[in-house]
């Protein structure tokens, strides 16, 4: 088969090269970045490597295990793996504790809701009744902002504030107003509903650079393919009604019989915009709203520690605060905000001196951090507000040999990773399987 050229080396372009040179097909990567990773990606900060923004993962992310499988990645050497468990701290003192024990799906979710330690009886029986009403869900194509779906009456304002924001905040990255109750139902489901490891916590052991980009440009050479790094795709090249090629910044032209776009997709929306077969997509992509995720890096002397390897935060500006010592930068705290709040009005010094201050409500033992850093990713994720799922692509186009994968993408998931390596993979085997049907043509 002729080559494949995959622009972008996020984690779906990653899983798309992993893939196809697993299959022996010829595939060229190309990254505009001095790096691989994208959005979830390695940086030196600090006076040592962390990551662009804090990351969890669950158990429930099947094709990136399986990738890390492929690769050679041993799971238990870069995540730490935890029973689900919500430790939520509040300076105003609703906090509450959820453990999950170990009962096979879903009575483990329903279980630790119902014993949850700090939330009245009122609260709990309410986080029942909702935790039910997700479960069964909304007939046909409904999608209401999930706050709507949830709140039957004023009285379960308290619940929905302590329990399902957050969740939708760290799930969707979307405010709970206009967040789409469709998808958020689907995670719930893939998480609670199948296996009780589903809904396992994945902490990562290393940094992100060494989790998956790391292996992944190893295999991807050692299987015969090659990455190009700082090599930007500018425009897609088409003959015959079909893709033969990418042009980079330069000018330099390169042929290729398939053509993965793994850009984000803003970066999608030019690169399809002037081709007529394409337009269709490209303006349902220039639709698409974007979310920030600031992640606050505080480090403290290495003997300071949270307790436990993350816990929630309401009441605060922070919204999660994760220890990073497993990661092997003990006394660092990464904290994490997500999604649009007054916080994006407020300078870095400013954001940093409030953070400090809410950790040090909540640890009065902890020392002033001395030093900080704050990283703002502007466009984290999808805005996944109701209705998103009309807008999102498929993975393959109307024009012979572009596809396309990201987390944007109609994974069914919100914006994460399990959806970036899922449309990898599927991009993938698709070309794997027209070339199946067609083997004349290669
Ligand atoms: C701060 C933060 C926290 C997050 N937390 C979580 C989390 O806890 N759990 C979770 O599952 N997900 C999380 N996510 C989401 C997750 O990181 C993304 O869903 C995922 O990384 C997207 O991967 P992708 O390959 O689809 O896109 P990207 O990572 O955006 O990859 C696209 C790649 O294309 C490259 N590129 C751009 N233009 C060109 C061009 N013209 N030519 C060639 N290459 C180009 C880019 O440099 C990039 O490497 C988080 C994201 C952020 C930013």
């Amino acid at each position: 088969m002729k080559r494949v050229i995959v622009s972008g080396g996020g984690w779906a372009g990653l899983a798309a090269a992993v893939e196809l040179a697993r299959r022996g097909i010829p595939v060229l990567l190309l990254e505009s970045a001095g790096q691989l990773g994208g959005r979830a990606r390695s940086v030196d900060i600090l006076d040592t490597r962390l990551d662009n923004g804090q990351h969890l993962m669950i158990g429930a992310y099947r094709d990136m295990l399986s990738l890390l499988k492929t690769l050679g990645v041993r799971e238990g050497d870069v995540f730490q793996r935890l029973p689900l468990e919500l430790r939520m701290q509040s300076p105003a003192g609703s906090g509450y504790h959820l453990a999950t024990p170990r009962l096979p799906a879903p009575l483990h979710l329903l279980w630790g809701l119902a014993g949850a330690r700090g939330l009245t009886v009122a609260e709990r029986r309410q986080a029942l009744r909702m935790a039910a009403g997700l479960a069964a869900g909304a007939s046909g194509n409904d999608d209401p902002p999930l706050e709507e779906f949830l709140r039957k009456s004023p009285q379960e304002n308290v619940i929905i504030k302590k329990l399902w924001e957050p969740l939708c905040l760290a799930m969707l990255n979307t405010p709970i107003g206009v967040a789409s109750s469709r998808v958020f139902r689907r995670v719930l489901r893939d998480t609670f509903a199948r296996r009780r490891r589903d809904s396992d916590l994945l902490i990562p052991r290393t940094d992100l650079g060494a989790l998956l980009p790391g292996p992944a440009h190893a295999f991807i050479t050692s299987h015969g393919g090659e990455v190009r790094l700082k090599q930007r795709v500018t425009a897609l090249q088409v003959e015959d009604g079909r893709v033969s090629g990418v042009v980079l910044a330069g000018g330099e032209a390169l042929a290729a019989e398939h053509v993965i776009l793994a850009v984000p997709d803003t970066v999608c929306q030019r690169l399809l915009a002037p081709h007529p077969p394409l337009a269709s997509i490209a303006d349902r992509l220039a639709r698409f709203r974007h979310a920030p995720i600031c992640t606050v890096y505080l480090r403290y002397p290495p003997h300071i520690r949270l307790g436990t390897p993350m816990a929630g935060l309401l009441d605060t500006t922070a919204q999660w605060v994760f220890d990073r010592r497993l990661t092997g930068n003990p006394g660092v705290m990464a904290v994490v905000i997500s999604s649009h709040g007054p916080h994006m009005a407020l300078g870095n010094d400013e954001l940093i001196a409030r953070i400090a201050s809410e950790l040090a409500t909540l640890n009065p033992a902890w020392p002033a951090p001395d030093a900080a850093q704050v990283i703002r990713e502007k466009r984290a994720t999808l805005l996944c507000h109701a209705g998103i799922d009309a807008l999102r692509p498929g993975n393959a186009t109307p024009l012979g040999g572009c596809w396309v994968a990201g987390d944007y993408t109609d994974t069914g998931y919100p914006s994460v990773l399990e959806g970036a390596v899922r449309s990898g993979l599927d991009c993938a085997r698709k070309i794997r399987e027209s070339n199946d049907l067609i083997p004349w043509l290669y």
